[in-house]
């Protein structure tokens, strides 16, 4: 089972040019530099994979063990964006998500509040981080989308960010 997660509202746009050998090149490169922040030493996913997987699709998907981007997100997303989505996939591996068999919106939830936390411990912009992955989303589903209601998921991040302001106010660290 790979749990996969569209985010991103975003409509295929049917384009069918494949990367060549320099542009994956240049992608594997943007992808290497946009994971490293999240993968502090201190924490059990510092040593995770962050493959970049040939497919036009925009999705991102997990094993348990190895995060996957497609070529087709790496094209459609901004750097920060991008982050948020391979902290949440960082998080379903963390949290152990593959074996679970708790319901999925509750993972995506976990998901989304380690993701927002391992930004933030990162010193990023999580705050513009959730405005991107919340508002430009495309009227359309994908039908793969956990979340089916946006402005909900929405409404959930406010609450981790409300959190960890909280947390950094009391200056206590910040472990998803
Ligand atoms: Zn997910």
């Amino acid at each position: 089972m790979l749990m996969a997660l569209v985010l991103l509202g975003y409509v295929n746009s049917g384009c069918a040019s494949q990367a060549g050998p320099h542009q994956h090149k240049t992608m594997t490169a943007r992808l290497d530099k946009i994971a490293a922040p999240l993968l502090a030493k201190d924490i059990d996913i510092a040593n995770t994979p962050i493959f970049l997987k040939q497919d036009d699709r925009a999705n991102a998907s997990t094993d348990g063990q190895v995060v996957y981007i497609t070529t087709g997100l790496m094209r459609r997303v901004s750097d920060l964006a991008l982050t948020l989505i391979i902290a949440h996939e960082l998080g379903h591996i963390s949290l152990g998500h593959y074996w679970s068999e708790s319901p999925p919106n509750q993972l995506e939830q976990e998901a989304d509040r380690y993701g927002l936390f391992l930004l933030a411990r990162a010193g990023l912009d999580y705050r513009s981080a959730v405005l991107l992955s919340t508002s430009a989303q495309s009227p359309h589903k994908s039908g793969m989308a956990p979340f089916t209601d946006e402005a909900k998921r929405a409404a959930y991040f406010r609450t981790i960010i409300a959190e960890i302001e909280t947390l950094t106010v009391r200056e206590i660290s910040l472990i998803p």
